[in-house]
């Protein structure tokens, strides 16, 4: 059995485990991170950052990097079921996965960090002498043409992050699963408009960020998302924060050629565009729900630790700044405690910090549920461009969901214009 040693053991190289690695290798630890593909990888998502996103990117030091390459939206527009429509600003960007999670992986590694490819985690290395605490992990060749090679490697760590994205059998694995289901389902396809052709801001109706509600995608949404070289990333996903809701009872495909059915543009750029790939589907892990944070020796971050939105499905931002929180409490253990004392307590307040806005999210799942709701917000932010402005805080989280989403919210904003009306 092979076997490497280090301060910290990073499972999964998506933004998370990137962001836990780069800024642990950066304060000096030996931090060793490893995931099951070779990069750069493919990963499903709306490849959509928002404005937490670009702040983490920020803090990171790689958000320069990362514009350079980007489509830059400067603006978020929301479809109503009726096909009216509002524009609010935003700090936006797109860049596909495959390119982001290689930048933010060499960052990790030009930090410091050892990178190993290609092994899949397959079960933590508990010490029965010290209660049952992680010191490492247990891995597989992917790829099991080559496992005879290297039948299991072992990583011994003092501390062992665990950002696995939604993957359920890794956190089964690690015995951190408090529930098997994943909180909702998406599914994107890209497609490119020739860039030759004049009309690319036709097609992309000025560039911005479009999200569609109506009767067809409850309780979901559809997207647009134009990135750089006109590739467009199309996509749909259906959200249930309800216990026991099953996301996969709606069949994504379907949902899809709906989605494109009833949208000009989506229709359009599907006529006239090239399809690139096939339409892939994945889920996600919201409500900061469906997983222990931590255990003795073991942190875990990102989506595995439940860090998308609900709502939004947007989970990258959250997935960075988990990622650098385990990170700064792995530190903090570190220094407090020469031997280290355990990351985990101060890591968990730290996410408790973020459990507020994970719930106002979870119940603007309403409007995925309900989109009359949309319907009447866009109506409303037609009139107002407070509210416009409102919502754009909303997206830069200098303001809360609540106002925008309570019932007395609602009310109150139906009130108004009828008055104003
Ligand atoms: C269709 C779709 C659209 C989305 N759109 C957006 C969007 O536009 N904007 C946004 O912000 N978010 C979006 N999201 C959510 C976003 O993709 C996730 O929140 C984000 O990827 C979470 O990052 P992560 O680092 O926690 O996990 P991941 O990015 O999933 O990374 C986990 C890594 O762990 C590795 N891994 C898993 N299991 C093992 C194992 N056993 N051994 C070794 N390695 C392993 C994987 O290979 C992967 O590299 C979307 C999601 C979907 C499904």
């Amino acid at each position: 059995m092979d076997e490497v040693r280090c301060d910290v053991l990073v499972i999964g190289a998506g933004p998370a485990g990137s962001a836990c690695a780069m800024t642990l290798a950066a304060r000096g630890c030996a931090v060793v991170m490893v995931d099951q593909h070779t990069f750069p990888r493919d990963k499903v998502c709306g490849d959509a950052l928002i404005p937490d996103a670009i702040q983490a990117l920020r803090r990171l030091g790689v958000l320069e990097q990362v514009l350079a390459e980007a489509w830059k939206p400067q603006q978020v527009r929301c479809i109503a079921p009726s096909g009216r429509s509002v524009d609010f600003g935003a700090t936006l960007a797109v860049l596909p996965r495959r390119r982001l999670d290689l930048l933010l992986v060499e960052a990790a590694i030009n930090r410091g960090a050892r990178f190993l490819s290609g092994l899949r985690f397959v079960q933590p290395v508990e010490a029965a002498a010290v209660g049952g605490r992680v010191v490492g992990a247990d891995f597989q060749p992917s790829d099991q043409r080559n496992a005879h090679l290297h039948p299991v490697e072992r990583v011994r760590a003092r501390h062992t992050v665990l950002a696995t994205g939604a993957s359920t059998a890794s956190l089964l694995a690690a015995g951190m699963a408090t529930r098997r289901e994943a909180s909702a389902m998406a599914a994107r396809l890209y497609v490119q408009w020739d860039s030759r052709r004049n009309d690319h801001d036709t097609a992309s109706q000025g560039g911005a960020l479009q999200v569609i509600w109506n009767k067809g995608l409850s309780p979901g949404y559809g997207w647009i998302f134009p990135g750089p070289r006109g590739v467009y990333n199309l996509g749909v996903g259906t959200f249930q924060s309800q216990p026991n809701a099953d996301p996969k009872a709606r069949n994504l495909r379907e949902m899809f050629t709906g989605f494109v059915a009833g949208n000009a543009v989506a229709h359009r750029l599907l006529q006239e565009g090239s399809v690139l790939g096939r339409l892939k589907g994945a889920p996600l892990r919201s409500t900061l729900g469906g997983a222990r944070w931590w255990r003795p020796g073991m942190l875990v971050c990102g989506e595995a630790a439940g860090s998308t939105y609900d709502f939004t499905g947007e989970g990258i931002g959250k997935a960075l700044e988990t990622g650098m929180l385990a990170a700064e409490a792995i530190v903090a253990g570190m220094s407090r405690q020469g031997a280290g004392e355990d990351p985990g307590p101060a890591y968990a307040a730290s996410l408790e910090g973020l459990q507020t806005r994970f719930e106002l999210y979870q119940r603007g799942n309403l409007i995925n549920r309900s989109p009359w709701i949309a319907e009447v917000l866009v109506g409303l932010a037609r009139a107002s461009p407070r509210l416009r402005t409102r919502m754009g805080l909303l997206l830069e989280e200098k303001i809360t969901p609540d106002a925008l989403l309570s019932a007395m919210g609602l009310l109150r904003m139906m009130c108004a214009r009828n008055l104003q009306g």
